[in-house]
């Protein structure tokens, strides 16, 4: 996938949890049906986007996780440790693909509110 490397070693823990400021370029996309809900991606957001799938959509113990889009910085951290640690379910989307694919217009700290629905 363009963009990033998942041959890139695997980063630190963020020492502190950030906010997003900019539309980013890339956002993360969770493969649902890939992830096996291990949480290794979780604690290396830097800004702790990532969180399990709500109970009742899954009826696995462990159910997967997902991305909050709109607070996601598209940094590719969560991908390059799913890829490495784990099973390579995260996929980096370019925002505009991401919107378009989704119908979900992302925005920024100056756009606010985030992630509202592309109007028809
Ligand atoms: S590291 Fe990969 S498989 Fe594990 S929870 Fe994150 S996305 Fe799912
Ligand atoms: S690309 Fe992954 S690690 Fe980076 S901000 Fe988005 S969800 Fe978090």
């Amino acid at each position: 996938m363009a963009g990033y490397d998942h041959d890139k070693n695997i980063p630190n823990l963020p020492e502190k949890i950030t906010e997003k400021k900019k539309k980013p370029k890339m956002v993360a996309v969770v493969d649902e049906d890939n992830c096996t809900g291990c949480q290794a991606c979780v604690p290396f957001c830097p800004v702790d986007c990532i969180a399990p799938v709500p109970d009742g959509k899954y009826e696995t113990i462990i159910p997967p996780v997902q991305i909050r889009f709109n607070e996601c910085t598209g940094c590719s951290i969560c991908a390059r440790v799913c890829t490495k640690m784990t099973w390579d379910a995260i996929e980096m989307l370019p925002t505009a693909t991401f919107e378009e694919v989704y119908q979900i217009e992302l925005s920024d700290a100056t756009t606010p509110p985030y992630g509202t629905p592309k109007p028809n």
